[in-house]
């Protein structure tokens, strides 16, 4: 295995077309400028991935028996919050120097996180365990009000790598709960985001984790419930949990645009396509990472023999390939295309085909860097062009 890719844009897939569904529109987004533009000072991010982590069409397969073959889905991979993520953290340990530390894990993805604990990341639970003063970057996954404050006192230099999706879920509890509305946020009970999104409206915020969920829910007022969720959830059952929530209470009121980000909803729409076809589906991904477990359990849902998740190559096992023609591969949002790569290999060497991509959307969606560390790269810029002309 490669010991220290670049993860950054490892894999930049491509954009924005989540499928809108009736009466819910596409996805609106905030007004973001594209991370790899280059800005007057500031060094282009562009081509910042390592070009031979970036394709798989290379990937051979010699020895390929007849009718065996490999589904790749396309959407797969990083997505954009996770993209400008991992490089806002690779550039903190560029400009400033190591160790830079980092309130949980970054995305949720272990390749990634161990790579860039070698580089000079210190992960850490809480703010509570970074020294005074101290640099800390925020998660993808978002912070609630209460972190950021615990971050103030004690003087550290916050760098927030929040996705800007899941910041546009925070702006909406925030301001349902000034209109005093209920709002009722499906997702799962522990996960970092829906801890950061409920902290925003703490009084007005109520858990709903799935569709059995539904029957415990009690309002103050039926006539004032709103829904919001979490950016990864399964597209089909956040809807089953609308569905019987609205049931109970016929005043419920949708979110403004789509929570569950096209980056989530692009990937189950490609993995329920390979999942018609395919025997056997492998979802890369780990098991802490919301959008690719939903992978698993979309691609059982629409038609595949079995499917199986795998932090790693090392995990695939002999046993899920008998009688198996036609295998399935995808990945979830923070998911290095090292990883994908490695896996397609190995089914290569078991006598299976060269990938044959099923693309269903085109993604080319892409985030600034936080401003906090943008400053600082543009000042640094500019001193380097001001020493260079002296
Ligand atoms: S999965 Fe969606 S919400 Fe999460 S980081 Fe990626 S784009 Fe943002």
């Amino acid at each position: 295995m490669t010991s220290t890719p670049d993860l950054a844009a490892a894999h930049r897939p491509a954009t924005t077309s989540a499928p809108a569904r009736p009466g819910h529109p596409a996805p609106s987004l905030p007004d973001e400028p594209r991370a790899d533009e280059p800005r007057p000072g500031e060094p282009s991010l562009s081509g910042a991935g390592n070009a031979a982590l970036m394709t798989v069409d290379d990937v051979d397969a010699p020895a390929a028996q007849p009718g065996r073959r490999v589904l790749l889905a396309a959407p797969r991979g990083y997505c954009a919050g996770v993209d400008r993520a991992v490089i806002t953290v690779e550039k903190a340990i560029e400009h400033y120097g190591a160790p830079v530390y980092v309130r949980k894990e970054i995305v949720h993805n272990r390749f990634v996180v161990d790579t860039l604990t070698r580089r000079g990341a210190v992960f850490v639970d809480d703010t509570d365990e970074v020294p005074e003063g101290a640099r800390v970057v925020f998660s993808a996954h978002g912070v609630s009000p209460a972190v950021r404050q615990a971050a103030d006192e004690r003087s550290l230099q916050s760098i927030d790598a929040t996705c800007p999706l899941v910041t546009k879920v925070h702006r909406e509890a925030v301001r349902f709960a000034a209109d005093d509305r209920e709002i009722l946020l499906i997702g799962h009970e522990g996960h970092e985001e829906v801890e950061g999104t409920a902290g925003e409206a703490p009084d007005h915020v109520q858990l709903v984790d799935g569709p059995d969920a539904v029957d415990e829910v009690v309002v103050r007022d039926p006539d004032r419930v709103v829904w919001l969720s979490q950016t990864t959830l399964s597209v089909d059952e956040t809807m089953e949990t609308v569905r019987r929530l609205r049931e109970r209470f016929p005043k419920l009121s949708d979110p403004p645009s789509d929570d569950i980000c096209y980056a989530t909803q692009n990937r189950q729409v490609s993995v329920k396509k390979i999942s018609e076809e395919a025997d056997l589906v492998i979802v890369v991904g780990s098991a802490n990472s919301s959008n690719s477990v939903r992978l698993v359990e979309v691609a059982l849902q629409h038609g595949a023999g079995s499917s199986h998740r795998v932090d790693t190559v090392g995990e695939v096992q002999d046993a899920w390939f008998e009688g198996v023609d036609v295998v399935g591969v995808t990945s979830g949002a923070s998911v290095p295309e090292i990883l994908v790569r490695e896996v397609l290999e190995d089914l290569a060497a078991r006598g299976y085909g060269a990938p044959e991509e099923v693309k269903t959307a085109e993604e080319d969606l892409l985030f600034s860097l936080p401003r906090e560390l943008r400053a600082d790269l543009r000042l640094r810029a500019k001193e380097q062009a001001e020493a260079g002309a002296s």
